[in-house]
């Protein structure tokens, strides 16, 4: 990373030179948190998902990946609890009718932190504080909480409200009892979705960091917390991975400096509730660090309760620091536990369960209750047949339930007492007893990780740009230029052969652009500021060996290559996995 100039104003000015990202609409004078992504940006974008994918869902035998609608149905949100939680709080300027968000307001005027706090007790800090519109100076109103979700109408016409996602999670917990047959039935089940999500963002001003419209990658994963030790296994893997962790029992005795903990030590001193959440956040770990992002610079928070999200029961939050915004969340470890699927049972009435089978089928007393039907005769006539058929859609348990619960069963508004059933203790065999899994789920945002990365990799060498990306994020492989172009004949000729492998590396998977324009030394330049590590160069002695040069993006160094050679040597330097290069 580049210290000291303004590296924020620099990456936004280079992503708007080279077609990395740009604010949206800007031809109508530009809408706050939302972001165009040019060829460039696209192609980070997607190699940044497609590493995500690789650490978090390809690396284990646990995660299947899913899509699922972007706009959804009221009641989705209604039982996921957002439509009365996912609220932010909004002060306005009483003078000049400026809104911001109010909890960001008091930290950057007072340096203090009122997330969670009720409006009443986030009004006495500004009041106390003398907090004051940051435009105008005028008094500020009282905050009031906002909700975030973006509504819509689905249908044209007398529509239905719908919601915008605010994140992908809805879409996995639905589909939970999908997934789970498909996935013959086991636990644990990771359910991963990578998708845009959109959030009315209480006007955002941090660039990418803040948008109103983005994208989520992120990962529901089920599990039973009775039988957590094959986590162990997974954890093996990554157990000594370190990680720099705040704990919230720690941040309320005032310390401020994460400590060190391997991944094993989470679990064994039991900083996380579930070793599950270890295994996940060691991942993030990984991840970061393969982002470019060097160890002391990635820490997890966790989260005090008021802090929390309404679904949560412990939360970490990764952090990154940036040299712009200081310390910035990454991505949300939130252990769930049972709230999301219970809440969908709870307004859908369909089965999210888990059947767990017992080792051992147990043996156990059941009541049951049957209909007596000279009771029922008796007591109804004509009736009883009718009323044995409604009566024969029940269970024997569930009629004794009722019973138990009522004192009577009622079919069709009719309340048959109990003198007509018949209860019976029978012994049976239990082969298992469904279960609602727990779930803990990492959540990461593209956007936000594509300016940290950049942030990361911005360097400068001789007065020009370098952007020295780890190879597997770069947007392009590889460069291919001729030297010289014009219509001597050997010109022509070096044209045709620098033409020549640039389609050829193209069909063997490679990314790859091609350029003939400005100096050799111009192109390099335009190379390095996009992070591309190989630029090929054609020149005359390619005419006489068949050798090209193959230049380094961060050693400038060249190396002359035979060209029937050079794919083998671009992938020995890129140490390619065979997967990452289609045939
Ligand atoms: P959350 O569900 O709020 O924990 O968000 C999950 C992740 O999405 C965060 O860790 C961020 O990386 C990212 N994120 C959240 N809100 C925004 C936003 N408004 N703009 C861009 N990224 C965001």
């Amino acid at each position: 990373m580049s210290n000291g100039e303004d590296i924020y104003g620099n990456i936004m000015e280079l992503a708007k030179k080279r077609g990395i990202f740009w604010g949206s609409f800007d031809i109508y004078g530009g809408l706050a948190g939302f972001y165009d992504f040019g060829p460039v940006g696209v192609l980070l974008k997607r190699n940044l998902i497609n590493l995500w994918l690789k650490t978090f869902v390809y690396s284990n035998d646990l995660v299947v990946e899913i899509e699922t609608p972007m706009i959804n149905p009221r009641i989705v949100f209604k039982a996921s609890g957002h439509e009365e939680s996912f609220m932010d709080p909004v002060v306005e300027c009483l003078k000049c009718g400026r809104v911001y968000r109010a909890d960001h307001l008091v930290k950057e005027a007072a340096g203090i932190d009122v997330e969670g706090l009720s409006p009443e007790e986030i009004h006495s800090v500004i009041l106390r504080n003398s907090i004051k519109c940051p435009e105008c100076g005028g008094d500020l109103g009282k905050p009031f909480y906002t909700l975030l979700l973006f509504k819509t109408e689905i249908g044209p016409y007398k529509g239905e409200i719908g919601y915008l996602r605010p994140e992908n999670a809805q879409g996995m917990f639905i589909n939970f009892a999908n997934i789970l047959r498909v996935a013959r039935n086991r636990l644990p089940l990771g359910i991963a979705q990578v998708g845009k999500v959109a959030r009315n963002e209480i006007s955002p001003r941090q660039g990418l960091l803040r948008l109103r419209e983005f994208t989520i990658m992120e990962l529901e994963f089920f599990f039973d917390p009775e039988e957590v030790e094959e986590a162990s296994r997974y954890i093996n893997s990554i157990a000594d991975v370190k990680v720099r962790v705040l704990t919230s029992e720690a941040r309320l005795r005032g310390v401020e400096e994460p400590v060190e903990y391997t991944i094993r030590e989470l679990v064994e001193k039991q900083i996380v509730k579930t070793p599950w959440l270890a295994y996940w956040i060691g991942l993030g770990e990984v991840f970061a660090r393969r982002l470019g992002i060097p160890h002391e610079k990635i820490r997890f928070i966790e989260k005090l309760p008021h802090e929390r999200a309404h679904y949560s029961q412990q939360t970490f939050d990764q952090e990154v620091y940036t040299e712009k915004y200081g310390w910035i969340e990454i991505a949300g470890y939130a252990y769930r536990t049972t709230y999301d699927l219970s809440r969908h049972i709870q307004y859908s009435k369909a089965d999210l369960t888990f059947f767990k089978h017992y080792e051992k089928p147990v043996e156990r007393i059941v009541p049951k209750a049957y209909p007596d039907p000279g009771k029922i005769k008796d007591l109804y006539g004509g009736e009883m047949g009718r009323i044995m058929e409604r009566l024969a859609q029940k269970t024997p348990e569930e009629i004794y339930r009722e019973l138990a619960e009522k004192g009577y069963v009622e079919v069709e508004g009719l309340k048959i007492p109990s003198e007509a059933f018949i209860v019976k203790q029978e012994r049976e065999k239990i082969h298992g007893e469904k279960i609602i899994p727990h779930v803990v789920e990492p959540s990461f945002g593209v956007e936000r990780l594509l300016y940290i990365v950049l942030e990361y990799s911005y360097t400068v060498r001789d007065g020009k740009t370098v952007l020295k990306l780890p190879v597997y994020l770069a947007p392009y492989h590889v460069a291919v230029f001729p030297l010289v172009t014009g219509k001597k004949q050997e010109h022509v000729r070096i044209v045709e052969i620098a033409r020549n492998i640039y389609r050829r590396l193209i069909a063997r998977g490679f990314r790859v652009i091609y350029d003939d324009d400005g100096s050799i030394g111009r192109r390099y330049a335009r190379v390095d500021e996009i992070g591309i590590p190989y630029a090929v160069t054609v020149d005359y002695q390619t005419l006489e060996d068949d050798t090209v040069t193959v230049r380094d993006r961060d050693s400038t160094l060249q190396e002359r290559v035979k060209i029937d050679e050079l794919e083998k040597y671009l992938l020995m330097k890129y140490g390619f996995q065979p997967d990452l290069l289609t045939p």
